[in-house]
């Protein structure tokens, strides 16, 4: 049975918390990546840290393809930034602040160093998009968001739209 968990919103402190390493890469730890996916695709979002669904884990999931291809699924449990070239200014948005998008500058070609749910260490370079998702979730797993990369300006504007919406009860 799948478990489609609900996405926690910015201001839950658990997404501005550094989350702990994954020890164990045991059947529960399967079970949470599978959960994880159906909860991403769910929310019809293209990366999801674990932080996100309220779990204070070192763990990301990954499919830029949205489905389209199996083998772009990627599980990144304790990952590390270990190398980062050029430049990408694009779009950037996060199931966790919904409705909101702003541009982020961020390196163009990213190699994270990574378990997989068997425990395995791989590494991976991307561009692109998939770069800009191998940085937005591991920042995650550290507590730290994209709205950390937008002018002050914007930032303080996204936040008192955020608790106008959290007063109305719509956050
Ligand atoms: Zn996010």
């Amino acid at each position: 049975m799948m478990k489609i968990y609900p996405i926690v919103k910015y201001g839950d402190p658990v997404l501005e918390t550094e989350a702990q390493p994954v020890t164990a890469f045991d059947d529960e730890l399967k079970k949470l990546v599978a959960d994880m996916f159906e909860s991403m695709y769910a929310a019809k979002g293209v990366g999801l840290a674990a932080p996100q669904i309220g779990i204070s884990l070192q763990l990301a999931v990954i499919d830029t393809t949205f489905k389209e291809d199996p083998k772009a699924r990627l599980v990144l449990a304790n990952p590390q930034i270990v190398r980062m070239e050029g430049r990408q200014q694009g779009e950037e948005g996060c199931l966790s602040i919904p409705e909101f998008r702003e541009k982020v500058v961020r390196p163009k070609r990213v190699t994270v160093r990574a378990q997989d749910e068997n425990g395995e260490w791989y590494e991976k370079t991307g561009e692109d998009l998939l770069a800009r998702a191998f940085l937005h979730e591991t920042d995650h797993l550290h507590g730290k968001l994209y709205i950390s990369y937008v002018s002050a300006l914007k930032r303080d504007l996204m936040k008192r739209k955020i608790r106008k919406l959290q007063r109305s009860g719509e956050w």
